[in-house]
């Protein structure tokens, strides 16, 4: 019996262990995330906070050019899908590829939303909606401290 407990223990440790740890391609510890974002790019991307609207970096912005992941650089969205959605946060149609970004169940603050985090390191980028308009129908209402903008040369 104390055999099988212990098992049992080690085997739900190790169940917790890859699920924290999930299949990302890219992970760093807290401190290493720490140091390489400002504080507010951790707040929103490491434990799931939103910029106040109408303060981020990128809402007003309308160059050509791809907005990556501010933590691991993946390619997430386009300005070519980017409209203005009135919210004060940088908004998209579409992601650059399904497989870049991920959508989870958020049942915070007592509301029912679609969060998006990063498919490549679980960057939290915002929420996606489905008042967009088309061709998607979709609103991807991303946080500018998630995203890095790369002008078009
Ligand atoms: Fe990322």
């Amino acid at each position: 019996m104390k055999h099988f407990l212990l098992a049992a223990c080690i085997l739900f440790a190790a169940g917790c262990t890859s699920a924290q740890t999930k299949k990302y391609a890219v992970t760093k510890t807290d401190a290493e995330w720490r140091k390489q974002l400002t504080a507010e790019q951790y707040a929103v991307t490491r434990q799931k906070g939103t910029e106040t609207a109408y303060t981020g970096k990128y809402w007003d912005n309308h160059k050509p050019g791809i907005y990556k992941c501010v933590c691991c650089g993946q390619e997430l969205f386009s300005s070519t899908t980017k409209f203005d959605s009135g919210t004060g946060w940088p908004s998209f149609w579409q992601a650059i590829n399904k497989k870049y970004v991920e959508e989870n169940d958020d049942n915070s603050y007592g509301m029912h939303r679609t969060e998006v985090t990063c498919s490549r390191c679980g960057a939290h980028l915002g929420h996606v909606f489905d008042d967009g308009p088309q061709p998607t129908g979709l609103r991807y209402c991303m946080n500018s401290a998630s995203l890095s903008f790369v002008p078009k040369n």
